[in-house]
């Protein structure tokens, strides 16, 4: 078997065809790990949550890391890990809501969240059932868009 470095087009488009990857946050030096589901565009991952621990951390940590793999056999698998920083994406603005003069950054905000929502949209529902907590049920609310801010993004190809 042999291992091999794969280019940043490689690594890119493994996060365009990837729905799953495993979400790594940090706090008080302990780490902690977590399925998800996201969309990839530019130089951002895009995802949902509801509040929990793993919001709460990265609000407060706000390094975080995600690595995504393509496992084919023992000797042939991709894996990409992606180092960044997560950010949140305000809620949606209510249907009257205008964009402030001279608020750059709402509208910044604004375009953002909309590009994720595209981005998400494109596989609607997948996300929805993993993005519920124990004793809830579709539709209950509460979730909030985040993303991560690509920083450095490094793959590796096993094959024979
Ligand atoms: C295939 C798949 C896709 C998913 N997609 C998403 C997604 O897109 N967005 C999303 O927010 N969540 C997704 N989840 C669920 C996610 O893995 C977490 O369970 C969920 O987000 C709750 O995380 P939290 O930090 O808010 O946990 P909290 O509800 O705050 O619970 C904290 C504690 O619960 C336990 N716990 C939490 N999650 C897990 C878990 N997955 N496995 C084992 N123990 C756990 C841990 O002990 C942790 O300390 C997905 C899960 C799977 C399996």
């Amino acid at each position: 078997m042999n291992i091999r470095e794969m280019t940043r087009q490689e690594c890119t488009a493994m996060l365009k065809s990837s729905r799953l990857g495993r979400l790594a946050c940090v706090r008080d030096d302990r780490p902690y790990v977590v399925p998800i589901h996201f969309a990839f565009g530019d130089n951002f991952i895009f995802s949902f949550s509801l509040l929990g621990k793993k919001v709460e951390w990265m609000r407060q940590n706000r390094h975080v890391c995600l690595q995504v793999d393509d496992v084919g056999s023992v000797h042939g698998w991709k894996s990409v890990v992606v180092d960044g920083l997560f950010e949140d994406l305000p809620k949606a603005p209510d249907p009257d809501w205008t964009v402030p003069a001279n608020d750059q950054q709402a509208l910044v905000s604004d375009r953002e969240r909309e590009f994720a929502w595209s981005l998400l949209q494109k596989h609607a529902n997948w996300w929805e059932p993993g993005a519920l907590k124990p004793g809830e049920t579709a539709g209950s609310g509460g979730h909030l868009f985040y993303q991560i801010r690509i920083e450095t993004i490094s793959g590796r190809q096993a094959f024979r």
